[in-house]
């Protein structure tokens, strides 16, 4: 298995074993080392290329046991936050990190309830995680790793203001990615505003 060149532990090569993945897609070998290099990266890449496992893989492999949230990803809908967070789970299922997702239109008690469980990485869509960072049900001081999934996307769907409303609330020296399969000037504005010295990667 190709993903074995990758300083990855057991855990999650097992993982990927069990994924069925051989080696690594364009978008993968192009980010994996730089994600794990601890560098902040912009990702042109449509969906099916590969890219929930380019940033899952090194994210996953980072985030450590101790059950507090150190990982966000944010999406634009419902689907995509169900989506990225099976596939998280798959990745994440040797070394038993908890993954919930968290969008509107799910009962807000029982995600509240959920949050208390010991959760590692929240994967939500930005209207419903703003909610509860107002409520206080919900606490991002430890994140380590923050996602921005479909960025032009959650930019269309008038996101902006809520995206920035969260990202105040992460520590400034956390990791950030940004994928988006364009890059009209809003998202490079974006960037250059969240993202440290990042690298850009096209597919
Ligand atoms: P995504 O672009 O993240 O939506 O992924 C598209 C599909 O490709 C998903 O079903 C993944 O599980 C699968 N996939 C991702 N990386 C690989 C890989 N390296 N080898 C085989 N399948 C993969």
């Amino acid at each position: 298995n190709l993903f074995s060149n990758y300083k990855l532990s057991k855990e999650i090569l097992m993982a990927i074993d069990k994924m069925g993945f051989e080696e690594p897609s364009p978008i993968q070998k192009a980010s994996i080392p730089f994600i794990l290099g601890k560098r902040d990266l912009i990702g042109q890449a449509q969906t099916g290329t590969g890219k929930t496992a380019a940033f899952g893989i090194p994210m996953i492999e980072m985030i450590s046991k101790k059950p507090i949230i150190q990982g966000l990803v944010l999406t634009p809908t419902r689907e995509l936050a169900i989506q990225v967070s099976e596939e998280l789970r798959k990745i994440a299922a040797f070394k038993r990190l908890k993954i919930l997702p968290i969008y509107g239109g799910q009962p807000i008690g029982r995600q509240i309830k959920a949050l208390k469980m010991g959760i590692h990485i929240i994967i939500g869509t930005p209207g419903r995680v703003l909610d509860h960072l107002r409520r206080n049900t919900i606490h991002f001081k430890d994140i380590k790793y923050l996602v921005l999934d479909e960025a032009d996307e959650m930019l269309d769907m008038g996101f902006i203001d809520d995206i920035k409303e969260i990202i105040s609330k992460t520590p400034n020296d956390r990791q950030t990615l940004l994928f988006s399969a364009t890059m009209p000037r809003e998202i490079q504005k974006l960037a250059k505003q969240y993202l440290k010295k990042p690298k850009y990667i096209a597919i």
